[in-house]
């Protein structure tokens, strides 16, 4: 360990009383699991201890029913009750040498309370941070004390089920504290509005009374957000973030900085591709506390954690989705085997399961969300049972995932590509303005492929059914893919748009391939309503083509706002020039011309173009495996009797995170009989009959 140029990441660092091994630090982030699913949740957070991270954290804890955060499913300490749930994950963690953190929360007007119908309280009146015509009402005197004894106890239930680290919150504009330092969000003119001292009061009452209750054997962590990247108009870090950290410099025991709210703290890559992202906030906090810092910013590469350390700006490596990306990461880097790090991409996946309500999951790592009810581990796979071999038809995601955890099962596989570089779509989506870091799904997995020697890799090698009789390899995966439909056929119309052979008509793929044939004015016409229709109008206007971007959603990319990217994504599309008409089908093209039908009037508009780029619905390339099964019914003499899966987009088409975890799902499948397969397709948390 000591010419380990990484080693001063396994240094121990004191967090009040109690000490964490090393530098790396989950920070609390949501799963999608919280109080419904327990059992997931502790296998979850162990699976990041079993790779080496020093603490481990929840999510956002509610710690009454006054702060209800459903329909989202996030941590819950409202009483005794909820201790056998939580001490569940706080053994699991401990059992490999690391500390549990909770993240103690009321969400003032950012919880709805839709489940426990109590009148939501912040410190003004206000809408509730969601989009129900609800409003919260002020916190009087009363309600500011029971808030604090709701607080306290909660912080002694936290001690008691055995957790380590206990925070008070004020970030992301999702918690009551932050919500008090705020001016626009407290206009109060008692001793908690006002001046910062004033609008400080409550975090300090917290802080001072978690430390009495808990202090003397729990670490007392204050999560801030620094900057809420609103310039004038919100906190900024050189104004009065800095002077809450100088107001508060040495009463926690953790200082965990970040930026809000919390599309601005979990940026995905496309509008903020640089790793630490960051530190440009939060890195002079150091300069004004002894206490130890953590910070975030997407933080996966070694060299620049070490940076970090070596010129103070952190004294701590927080990370939420490089630890889901990869849960082995502090270990790998321990062990000097940093090639096989799997580097998050930023494409906030994991955001929108929570967003979604389900449990957690990450394009990169299918096997995250999968611990308890599939038991899945990233690093660990069963091995083989036979000698059998394997044939996997297609590179992309689906393709490259099967191949490679069939390998590490130990079979020996076969994967042929059609064409000369393996990716499948990754290759065209990564190659998109701002989709670069997504290149990643595939490098990981080809440079751990190229490392086994259970791999035979042909490229351009489009196969057909007999040339896969010829290999007489019975176990065949087939992840051939998907292709884009350019009639129009899509989710708001199930029958092809009239006269678009008046006009060039383009697939995705087809319009980066053939850009010097464009001809502008181009329509892009998004009825998939995901985020690639917006991508491509992003790429084809920074080249300089005059687009118009057409859906019948109401806003750009509508599916973006559960990867907190919807407002860039059209501020960049209008930044850009993209000229962009809502609510609108394309209901047929008539001599160059577009007629658009309102959706709710159906008033038809003209547009006029050259082109059109269809992002509407895509057809999964099943003919090689229509084939194959076609000469297994018909019994056509083979020496072998295959046994064929489809897979990835060939299946389904879907996100790239849907196709790695159906390539994942297939090799862990492999060999099991189908009964083994029913009972094992997961397991199920029941609720309790006890009240
Ligand atoms: P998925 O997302 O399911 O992995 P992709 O569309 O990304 O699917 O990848 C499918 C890959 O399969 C593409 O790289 C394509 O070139 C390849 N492919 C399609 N048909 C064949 C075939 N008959 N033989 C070999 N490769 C194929
Ligand atoms: Fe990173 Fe995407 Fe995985 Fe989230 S889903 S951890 S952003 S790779």
């Amino acid at each position: 360990m000591n010419n380990n140029p990484y080693s001063r990441l396994f240094e121990p660092v004191k967090i009040g009383p109690v000490v964490t091994k090393n530098r790396f630090y989950q920070v609390p982030h949501c799963c999608g699991m919280g109080h419904l699913r327990p059992k997931a949740h502790a296998a979850m957070r162990e699976t990041k201890a079993k790779g080496g991270w020093g603490v481990v954290s929840t999510e956002e804890a509610e710690i009454h029913p006054s702060s209800d955060l459903a329909p989202y499913v996030e941590q819950r300490i409202w009483d005794k009750r909820d201790i056998p749930a939580l001490r569940l994950m706080t053994e699991a963690v401990h059992k490999h040498g690391a500390l549990a953190a909770i993240e103690l929360t009321h969400s003032g007007h950012n919880s709805t309370n839709l489940f426990s119908r109590i009148p939501a309280m912040s410190p003004n009146a206000q809408p509730v941070n969601f989009l129900y015509p609800k409003q919260s009402r002020r916190m009087s005197k009363k309600d500011i004390s029971n808030f604090r004894v709701w607080h306290k106890r909660a912080a002694l239930n936290a001690k008691e089920a055995g957790f380590d680290i206990v925070y008070v919150y004020a970030g992301h504009g999702m918690s009551v504290a932050q919500q008090f330092i705020l001016p626009d969000m407290n206009n109060r003119t008692d001793e908690y509005g006002g001046s910062l001292e004033n609008r400080l009061r409550l975090t300090r009452e917290l802080l001072e009374e978690t430390q009495e209750a808990i202090g003397d054997s729990c670490g007392v962590a204050f999560r801030f957000a620094v900057d809420e990247l609103k310039g004038k108009d919100g906190m900024q870090f050189k104004e009065e973030g800095r002077a809450v950290v100088e107001l508060l410099s040495e009463h926690p025991d953790l200082w965990d900085v970040n930026v809000s709210d919390w599309s601005n703290d979990s940026q995905t890559s496309r509008f903020e591709p640089n790793e630490g992202y960051q530190m440009p906030y939060v890195e002079f906090v150091k300069s004004l506390t002894t206490k130890p810092v953590v910070g975030v910013g997407r933080l996966t590469s070694p060299d620049l954690m070490v940076k970090l350390i070596d010129r103070g700006a952190l004294d701590l490596i927080g990370a939420a989705r490089p630890s889901i990306a990869d849960p082995y990461l502090p270990n790998k880097i321990k062990t000097e085997n940093t090639d096989q790090i799997k580097e998050c991409i930023g494409c906030n996946i994991c955001v929108s399961s929570d967003n979604f309500s389900v449990p957690i999951r990450c394009t990169q790592n299918p096997t995250m969300g999968e611990e308890w009810r599939r038991g899945w581990d990233p690093e660990h796979i069963k091995p083989k049972l036979s000698d059998q071999q394997a044939l996997v038809v297609g590179s992309g995601p689906a393709g490259l995932e099967c191949s490679l955890q069939l390998a590490r099962r130990g079979y020996q596989v076969t994967l042929a590509e059609s064409k000369s570089q393996l990716g499948g779509r990754v290759l065209f989506e990564s190659g998109l303005k701002g989709l670069a870091a997504w290149k990643r799904v595939v490098d990981n997995r080809v440079h751990e492929i190229l490392q086994k020697n259970n791999i035979e890799i042909y490229k351009e090698s489009k196969l057909t059914s007999a040339h896969i009789n010829e290999l007489e390899i019975k176990n065949i995966f087939i992840a051939t893919g998907s292709k884009w439909r350019k009639d129009g056929v899509g989710r708001s119309r199930r029958s092809p748009i009239k006269g678009i052979e008046s006009v060039k008509v383009f697939t995705p793929e087809e319009i980066i391939q053939e850009e010097q044939n464009i001809k502008d004015p181009v329509i892009i016409y998004d009825d998939e309503q995901g985020y690639l229709a917006g991508v491509l109008a992003d790429h084809l206007s920074s080249k300089g083509i005059d687009v118009t971007f057409v859906t019948p959603a109401s806003v750009v990319s509508p599916w973006t706002e559960s990867t907190l990217e919807q407002k860039r994504v059209q501020k960049s599309l209008i930044s850009a020039g993209v000229k962009i008409v809502c609510n609108s089908l394309i209901e047929k093209i008539e001599n160059q011309t577009a007629h658009l039908e309102c959706v709710f009037t159906g008033a038809i508009t003209e547009l006029s173009c050259k082109s059109v780029v269809m992002v509407t619905e895509r057809i999964a390339n099943t003919s090689l495996y229509d084939q194959l099964n076609e000469q297994k019914v018909s019994n056509k003499p083979r020496s072998i009797d295959q046994n064929i899966r489809l897979i990835g987009d060939a299946e389904a088409p879907g996100l790239i995170a849907d196709a790695v975890f159906s390539g994942h799902l297939a090799a862990q499948d492999f060999e099991a009989t189908e009964t083994d397969i029913e009972k094992a397709l997961f397991m199920r948390e029941m609720p309790s009959l006890n009240d």
